[in-house]
């Protein structure tokens, strides 16, 4: 019964019913047929207020309730919904209208976060990009390109690209892209901070469904690093061309005038040959070192590792550098601990050791020390050797492990030097995992330490 009063409808019948019959009961009582009309005309007027206040209630209101929502739909409020009290046809409606809104809102979020994949992935992207309309303003740059041409998005778009971008290359590849319709590649350079980048830009035009030109997009690829692998390759080559050239030049010339009849004089003959000899020895060292240096710079090098025992290989790798020693009256001193064992490739070690030994007797003046040290600790093998000598300058210390720099050039080559034995040494601990270090002091000498895990 509760159910049924609480109907709007049968409130509004139990409503006029009662009117009627209350007006009823009156016009019983009175006489006066002025009265009654007016009593009639009275309740007439209220019976039509309470039909109109029900379909008021009943259809108006939840109208206007959804017309509210879909307003806040079309606002972009997709959290808007209709609660419902309506009946019949307009709950139909309403309930409708909550599930397009639920519908419009999940689309929402999946548009957000296509937005946001998609963002993340044009930030992130190695690449510097710029969106240009086909008008030339810009809509979009991402953070390579930001990082590299400086500045924030707000400085670029919403611009003419001429406007905020200076460089005369990147206004011809727009102009080209434009013009012939077709991908434009211009290479370009950029200061950033104190370093120069090398980019290799390329312009792409893009079309709508119509393939009609809507703008262009611009992308700037850092090609720095393969420059600068060109640049040390050009470096190397003419490196490699300038060692061979002068003992192959000081041979020719020596055997050309022993041709000339040098050769009839005893004295000079035995001279010239020696310095034949000792070029080729130079000529022979040098390639042997540029063929190890080009197998441990291979890509997959292959390190072969057997057991080492540090003290057997120093024991026979002293008697090689001691007469190096002895001709200079340097006192080679060797404190190492006893028995250490671990594996790694035998020859490579033994090489570490040999040349960080000759290269601190080479640069250490006459009657100066060079000591060996060796120890294990819990992880590593640990090899230092220090001297006495000439030290080296301090702007100099990083380059020593490059191919073919020496501090000084003359120096080194009177001492036999290739200016690869320190890169060779670099690339033999890089390959066991190791690790090298250099300390040194004008004129107090210099210590190099080695770590190679056991
Ligand atoms: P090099 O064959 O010329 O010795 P390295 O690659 O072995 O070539 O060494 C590179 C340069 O590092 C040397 O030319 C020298 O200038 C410097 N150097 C290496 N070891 C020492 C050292 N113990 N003391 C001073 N300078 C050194």
């Amino acid at each position: 019964m509760r159910v049924v009063f609480s109907r709007p409808l049968f409130a509004y019948i139990v409503g006029i019913f009662s009117v009627v019959v209350i007006t009823g009961i009156l016009s019983m009582q009175i006489t006066d047929e002025y009265i009654i009309l007016g009593a009639i005309l009275v309740v007439e007027f209220i019976i039509l207020l309470l039909i109109m206040l029900h379909l008021y209630d009943k259809y108006m209101k939840p109208i206007k309730k959804a017309a509210r929502t879909v307003d806040e739909l079309v606002k972009g409020n997709y959290s808007a919904r209709i609660h419902q009290t309506a009946q019949g046809n307009v709950a139909e409606l309403n309930n409708k209208i909550n599930i397009l809104a639920r519908n419009l809102s999940e689309f929402a979020i999946q548009e957000q976060m296509r937005e946001k994949q998609l963002s993340t992935v044009i930030d992130n992207t190695q690449s510097g990009l710029v969106l240009l309309d086909e008008k030339g303003y810009v809509h979009l740059v991402n953070r390579k390109f930001t990082s590299v041409f400086g500045g924030d998005q707000h400085d670029y778009i919403g611009f003419l690209y001429y406007e905020v971008l200076s460089n005369e290359k990147i206004h011809e590849t727009v102009q080209q892209t434009f013009l012939y319709e077709k991908n434009v590649t211009e290479s370009i350079t950029q200061v950033v901070e104190v370093d120069k980048k090398y980019l290799e830009m390329v312009g792409a035009p893009i079309f709508d469904e119509r393939n009609m030109l809507k703008g262009a997009v611009l992308v700037f690829y850092d090609i720095t690093h393969l420059k600068k692998l060109e640049l040390m390759r050009k470096d190397f080559v003419a490196n490699v061309s300038h060692e061979l050239k002068t003992p192959i030049t000081s041979i020719k010339g020596f055997a050309e005038t022993l041709l000339d009849g040098a050769l009839e004089d005893p004295d000079t003959l035995r001279n010239f040959l020696t310095i034949i000899n000792d070029e080729s020895s130079r000529l022979q060292g040098l390639i042997e070192d540029l063929l190890r240096l080009s197998r441990l710079e291979k890509d997959g090098y292959k390190l072969v590792k057997n057991n080492v025992n540090l003290n057997t290989l120093i024991d026979e790798v002293i008697p090689i550098v001691n007469q190096a020693a002895e001709d200079k009256s340097i006192t080679l001193s060797v404190d190492t601990a006893d028995n250490i064992a671990f594996r790694a490739e035998s020859e490579g070690v033994k090489q570490i050791i040999i040349n960080l030994l000759m290269n601190a007797i080479s640069y250490t003046p006459e009657h100066g020390e060079v000591a060996l040290y060796a120890e294990e600790t819990d992880d590593s093998i640990h090899i230092k050797v220090t001297d006495t000598g000439i030290g080296i300058p301090e702007d100099a210390i990083p380059r020593i492990f490059e191919r073919f720099y020496r501090v000084d050039k003359a120096r080194s080559r009177n001492t036999g030097g290739t200016g690869l034995g320190l890169s060779i040494l670099k690339h033999i601990v890089e390959v066991h995992d190791g690790k090298i270090s250099v300390e040194s002091e004008l004129n107090k000498g210099s210590t190099f330490q080695v770590y190679l895990p056991k």
